[in-house]
């Protein structure tokens, strides 16, 4: 018998007790599951970064840690991981961020705030622009940002992408390195910042690369908050190069009642909201993965350690 253990915040495994027992069940597998379960007999750990396992040196016979979120970066670089770490992939995540990326994508496209807003009277009827006369980036164009770029070029913006390595996706017009980063943002009119959180990408996008932006360029940010330099996407905004940034992911969370974004008429903050882990789904991923792992194959999802995502 396997025996997993549940390490994440108490309302987690409120969630997850029912839907994962039920996907473990529902693939074959023979497994005990709990939160407190002893180190020494523990194969597997479903992992939520804010839980209270730091060192994993208890754990002497653990295969893998499969982690409930997609992003990594508070538990990739931990030195007590000696064994493989997957990150969360599964369909909710993945729809749930094609859906508030398509969104944002649309309010700025088209202006509507322009329609929801100005109720005054004014028949202004001059008609939106079509998705084919504008170009969106994707950077990241890993599980969320692939998928996000595919929905929008099937909604027929031009898109181009960026990735750490040369990456060919069907409709995006990709590139990858420096020079294509550069290129990329002096192309887009819409910049949407899927990477992970590592130590290549903190700060990526810095007043260099918001002076590089077209003028007038929106940011939609549902990465990382670490990957904005936050006193030069004030100064792009205040300048008036920045044409509007959403902003769903901050340095700190919750972002502070004080915060100077929450007030800045060029922001909208959206709290950390663009996609989560949902248990269904999440639960039939994770028990596919652990059968993956038993059979000796690779862990969907694995975390590369020296790339840190
Ligand atoms: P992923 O599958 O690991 O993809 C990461 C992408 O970023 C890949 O295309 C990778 O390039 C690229 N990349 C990494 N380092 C780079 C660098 N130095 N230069 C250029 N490109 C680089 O990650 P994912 O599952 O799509 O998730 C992306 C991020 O979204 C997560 O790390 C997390 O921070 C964030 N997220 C946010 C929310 C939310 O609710 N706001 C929810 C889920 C996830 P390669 O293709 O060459 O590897």
């Amino acid at each position: 018998m396997l025996r997993i253990l549940f390490a994440a915040r108490s309302e987690r495994w409120d969630q997850y007790q029912g839907p994962l027992t039920q996907a473990l069940a529902k693939v074959g597998l023979d497994a005990q599951l709990g939160t407190d379960l002893p180190p020494e007999t523990i194969d597997y750990i479903v992992y939520a970064p804010n839980s209270h396992i730091t060192d994993f040196t208890p754990f002497k016979r653990l295969k893998a840690v499969l982690n409930l979120w997609a992003g990594v970066e508070d538990v990739a670089g931990n030195p007590t991981l000696t064994v493989p770490l997957a990150r969360m992939i599964e369909d909710g995540l993945t729809e749930g961020m094609t859906e508030w990326v398509t969104a944002h994508v649309l309010r700025h496209h088209l202006d509507l705030d322009i329609h929801i807003i100005r109720q005054d009277g004014t028949w202004d009827d001059r008609p939106p622009p079509l998705a084919r006369d504008r170009t969106v980036a994707v950077l990241g164009l890993g599980q969320l940002g692939g998928a996000v770029a595919t929905a929008l070029a099937a909604l027929n913006f031009r898109v181009l992408g960026w990735s750490r390595r040369p990456k060919t996706l069907h409709g995006i017009d990709t590139r990858s390195g420096a020079g294509g980063l550069a290129q990329t943002l002096g192309e887009a009119e819409i910049v949407v910042l899927l990477l992970p959180l590592t130590t290549e990408t903190d700060g990526i996008l810095d007043a260099d690369r918001f002076a590089a932006l077209r003028p007038g360029a929106v940011l939609l940010n549902p990465g990382r908050g670490g990957l904005v330099d936050d006193d030069a996407l004030i100064a792009a905004l205040d300048n008036g190069h920045l044409g509007h940034a959403t902003l769903d992911v901050f340095r700190t969370e919750p972002l502070p009642a004080d915060h100077p974004f929450w007030a800045h008429p060029g922001i909208t903050v959206t709290p950390h909201i663009a996609s989560a882990t949902r248990v269904q789904t999440a639960s039939e991923a994770i028990a596919v993965n652990i059968v993956r792992a038993e059979a000796g194959e690779p862990l969907k999802g694995l975390v590369d350690r020296h790339a840190g995502y």
